[in-house]
């Protein structure tokens, strides 16, 4: 009997302080994109950190820590909002290019890569052919060696 009223009552305690937090979160930006992503990279400068002991890397972890906390507590949502979107969209066309360059990579020793000079599009040529004419979709071609 008295097991389960111990239970019980740590039970309602646990309850309590989820609410408590929940009202406490309730209007503020809370954690996001941009917020997990830098308190990632502080995790890892934290790790870095431990073995050179450095102060500059200290103080870039404190600060990035701080920044991290002052986002999700933050209740300007606006801005909040305005920062992730911009670090989401910033963060696509990164991680698009990267995808681009690893697949050139994996190509290298098949396939060419040119720039139309016209439209600005990636165009890709088996390798090994001479001389060819480039045929864009755009409606321009040009010489080049393969
Ligand atoms: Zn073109």
């Amino acid at each position: 009997m008295k097991n389960s009223n111990f239970k019980e009552k740590a039970f309602r305690l646990l309850q309590q302080s989820v609410y408590r937090t929940q009202r406490f979160m309730q209007g503020r930006n809370g954690t996001d994109f941009l917020s997990k992503d830098l308190y990632r990279l502080a995790l890892i400068l934290f790790v870095i950190s431990l073995f050179i002991r450095n102060a500059v890397l200290s103080g870039i972890v404190t600060v990035l820590m701080a920044y991290v906390l002052f986002r999700t507590l933050s209740k300007n949502l606006g801005a909040r909002q305005r920062e992730n979107a911009l670090y989401c969209e910033k963060r696509r066309i990164f991680l698009s290019k990267a995808a681009f360059e690893k697949r050139k990579w994996d190509d290298r020793k098949t396939y060419r890569y040119y720039v139309c000079p016209s439209c600005g599009r990636k165009l890709r040529v088996p390798k090994g052919r001479g001389k060819i004419e480039v045929h864009c979709p755009c409606g321009n071609s040009f010489d080049r060696k393969s």
